[in-house]
């Protein structure tokens, strides 16, 4: 692995590990932020799934997985958190409307006021969730996961980077040392990799479709670019040591865990063809990893975009289904 000084196992006695012993030993319920009532325009068939978070939200709660006291609307990020990573004339086009048609193309969404707002909001999610999980040991976002937007620009529907942004808030604040990236969406958190290339206090790790887009790479701290069709045996064969030794030799004091399910057999984007039970160990993988290392742990939804809607907000829910599972009933 990169990153050598990063790497090296902190000392047994260290504040910053004793601390989340106790925060785990502590914690409560799981908290969770949404942003799904803050709708934008789309064209007819566009294929971003826009529907979905609120979708994941409302079966979460139907079924029981969640309780109302747990959710948090999230509300707009100011523009002086997002100007800790995003570069101000980018954040001026966003916040007067300016951005032009190419940039447009290159995010894939028509970028309007509710679009801008909307985006905020996910960044302030993510913030909020990672500051929770500080305290009480898991949180999560019901969203975000935007690992493809950059300091100046927009790409792949990720308009502002909200694990970034709440990294650099964390950092900025002091409240945490050594802080790793688990992406394991189908698509490389390009972006990511990109921020955090020369930060020794932050590990990426990205595990992705060789062939899916970005067709051109950046280069993560690790990057693991699996051939289509890995299927579910092959796929977690391939992360669990990966993981293991994340968890291990880095020692994270905090992980942001990029959950995607794009990686679904029947996702448009996919190729990695993974069922829903496949996904599911997947997560159960993380989240038990986390535990077990008792590193603090943010969740974020990442891409879905399989062509029922249906299978992608299933494999969604189970993600929070296993984080209530593995996290929520220990305190
Ligand atoms: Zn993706």
């Amino acid at each position: 692995m990169q990153k050598p000084a990063g790497m090296q196992k902190p000392a047994e006695n260290s504040s910053k590990s004793a601390g989340c012993t106790e925060t785990v030993a502590s914690r409560g319920s799981i908290a969770y932020w949404h942003y799904d009532h803050l709708s934008f325009p789309l064209p007819e068939q566009h294929r971003y799934p826009r529907g979905k978070y609120r979708l994941v939200r409302e079966l979460l709660l139907a079924e029981g997985a969640l309780a109302p006291r747990q959710l948090t609307p999230c509300e707009p990020a100011t523009w002086e958190l997002l100007a800790l990573l995003h570069k101000p004339a980018y954040l001026e086009t966003l916040r007067v409307g300016a951005l032009t048609p190419q940039a447009e193309r290159e995010l894939g969404l028509p970028v309007t006021h509710e679009l801008v707002l909307r985006a905020r909001a996910a960044v302030w999610g993510t913030q909020q969730a990672a500051l929770s999980a500080l305290r009480g040991g898991a949180a999560a976002n019901l969203g975000g996961g935007n690992h493809h937007g950059f300091p100046g620009r927009g790409t792949g529907y990720c308009l502002l980077n909200d694990i970034a942004v709440a990294i650099r808030y964390l950092q900025q604040e002091l409240l945490v040392e050594r802080i790793a990236i688990v992406d394991l969406d189908v698509h490389q958190g390009n972006a990511n990799a990109e921020i955090f290339r020369h930060d020794p206090a932050v590990f990426t790790l990205s595990v992705h479709g060789a062939r899916n887009w970005p067709y051109r790479k950046a280069e993560s701290d690790l990057d693991l670019a699996l051939p289509d069709g890995t299927g579910d045996e092959s796929y977690l064969a391939a992360i669990e040591p990966v993981l293991l030794k994340l968890y291990e030799h880095f020692r994270p004091d905090l992980v942001f865990y990029q959950a995607g399910v794009d990686l679904l057999v029947s996702d448009r984007l996919g190729r990695l063809a993974l069922s829903l039970q496949g996904l599911r160990r997947r997560d159960r993988l993380v989240l038990e990893l986390s535990r077990d290392h008792h590193c603090p742990l943010v969740v974020t939804m990442g891409g879905g975009y399989a062509r029922d809607l249906a299978d992608t907000v299933r494999a969604h829910a189970n993600t929070f289904r296993e984080l209530e599972a593995v996290w929520g009933r220990i305190a």
